[in-house]
């Protein structure tokens, strides 16, 4: 019997007159009594059965602290100018051993800039570099040591169960298969403007090139990228009695359409192979102009993929934009795209969600065929500028599409998971105690993981609730028994 199970029917023992639906009433009336304390926000929800984190990158989720710790430990070599880092020196006399910098006293320095530019750390938006630059920016900086995945897994882990979050599904890596044959190069214009012009004709275009490109070598490869995972996630000991982690992959919208295509299919087959791999993503800046041009032709290549792989989940970063950021046309379409062309398990952000047209029609769908949303607030403040009444959670909310609370970078924003709840609660006093737990709920319920290992965490989840609200129930009490003492004095 886990140990939360039995501390439950002790504190039911203190506390007869603690039935199960007054503690949840008292955990509420004491999260209402403190919505405007920040730090007593922080202190509730870290203590908080989290469930799980459902949008999330691995190396956008590892702190730049780790990334500067394995610098120092591989002995690196930094080039002081551009604060690039290698493991061997270039011609220019500006590389310099980071012992050497730690010998003259000048590493703590250089350490504090390298946070600075893998991170939104002291950030100042300014208008030669928008806060989305900084952003997406900082993957392409800290590049040369985040290829430690053994140590970033953990790191995941211990955080994750430090804010009693039981499951992380992490878009961990891509099926790197090599680079496109030669001979499919040409099909990118083709598929380009037929995906504009002719969606049947690059429907039926897509599914020749799916036989063509499922080759021997290509399965192969993803048997090899399975394996790998597989050996890793045992070796490190990942899962364990009160943590799970499973792991989707993706594809780079930026890429090449063709050669997204093959990794396309590399994924899909990923995911259909390993019970580790649970789904596949599309990540990368929605507004840049290769993923703006082709955004409907990867929508309908991952419905091409379904057809072939109808069992592999997707979710789909769709909708992360705002007016301002691309031309108002652009904002009709891709949450509803995201969901009716490429059938999207989940949305990843869903920000543009009012200015699409027929929104109302959208969130009916979404609502009925049960399509998660996975909400990110500190992404969407920095990345987006969009907070507050701005952002669309009430529709969602209203509407009764599903929605799950996740972090999306905590590494790189310097945020964790308990912070997105801190936000919520802060800039939504609407959204009720209960509707908080139950967005906790939904991340495993709209998780990908199989019915067996959903049923079993939701179990757990529901005993770690009532642990917790018998706890901060509690505080309530006490809260109302020092009111009334004062009052009588
Ligand atoms: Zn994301």
């Amino acid at each position: 019997m886990r140990n939360s199970i039995a501390l439950v029917f002790i504190l039911l023992l203190c506390c007869p007159l603690l039935a199960q639906n007054r503690i949840e009433k008292c955990a509420s009336r004491y999260l209402e009594s403190i919505r405007n304390k920040e730090a007593e926000l922080t202190a509730f929800f870290l203590d908080m059965p989290k469930g799980g984190d459902l949008h999330h990158h691995f190396a956008g989720s590892v702190y730049a602290e780790s990334f500067a710790t394995l610098a120092v430990l591989r002995q690196m070599w930094l080039h002081t100018a551009t604060l690039k880092l290698a493991n061997q020196p270039g011609t220019e006399s500006d590389w310099v051993k980071i012992s050497d910098l730690q010998k003259s006293g000048t590493w703590p320095d250089y350490r504090d800039r390298l946070l600075r530019l893998w991170s939104v750390m002291d950030f100042q938006a300014a208008e030669n570099k928008p806060s989305y630059a900084q952003f997406f920016n900082s993957f392409g900086h800290f590049g040369q040591v985040e290829d430690d995945l053994d140590g970033g897994l953990l790191e995941l882990k211990k955080r994750a169960k430090a804010e009693k979050v039981a499951y992380l599904e992490t878009m961990m890596k891509r099926v790197n298969c090599g680079p496109l044959p030669e001979k499919y190069k040409t099909y990118t214009a083709l598929l380009q403007n037929l995906a504009r012009n002719n969606e049947s004709a690059a429907l039926d275009t897509l599914r020749s090139l799916y036989r063509q490109l499922r080759t021997p070598g290509l399965e192969n490869c993803v048997r090899d990228f399975n394996a790998n995972l597989n050996e890793r996630h045992q070796r490190l000991g990942i899962d364990d009695e009160e943590f799970t982690l499973r792991y989707q992959t993706y594809v780079l919208r930026i890429n090449d359409p063709m050669f997204l295509y093959r990794q396309l299919i590399a994924s899909f087959l990923a995911a259909e192979w390993s019970p580790l791999v649970v789904g596949v993503n599309i990540v990368a800046p929605e507004h840049d102009e290769i993923s703006m041009s082709n955004y409907q032709l990867h929508m309908l290549m991952f419905r091409v993929c379904t057809e072939f792989h109808p069992t592999v989940k997707k979710s789909l970063h769709a909708g992360e934009l705002t007016l301002g950021l691309v031309k108002p046309e652009d904002l009709h379409w891709h949450i509803t795209s995201a969901v009716q062309t490429a059938g999207a398990n989940r949305i990843g952000h869903g920000v543009d969600l009012a200015h699409e047209l027929n929104s109302g029609v959208l969130l009916r769908q979404m609502a009925q065929q049960g399509i998660a949303v996975e909400i990110n607030l500190s992404s969407n403040a920095f990345i987006l500028g969009i907070k507050g009444s701005a952002h669309p959670i009430s529709m969602y909310l209203r509407a009764g599409v599903p929605l799950v609370i996740s972090t999306d970078d905590a590494g790189v924003l310097r945020s964790n998971h308990t912070a997105q709840f801190v936000q919520l609660a802060q800039q939504y006093p609407q959204i009720t105690y209960a509707e908080t737990k139950k967005m906790v709920f939904n991340s495993i319920q709209y998780s990908f993981l199989d019915e067996v290992e959903k049923q079993s965490l939701l179990q757990n989840l529901a005993v770690d609730f009532q642990v917790f609200e018998a706890k901060w129930g509690e505080n309530a009490h006490r809260l109302k028994r020092n009111e009334a003492v004062k009052s009588k004095k």
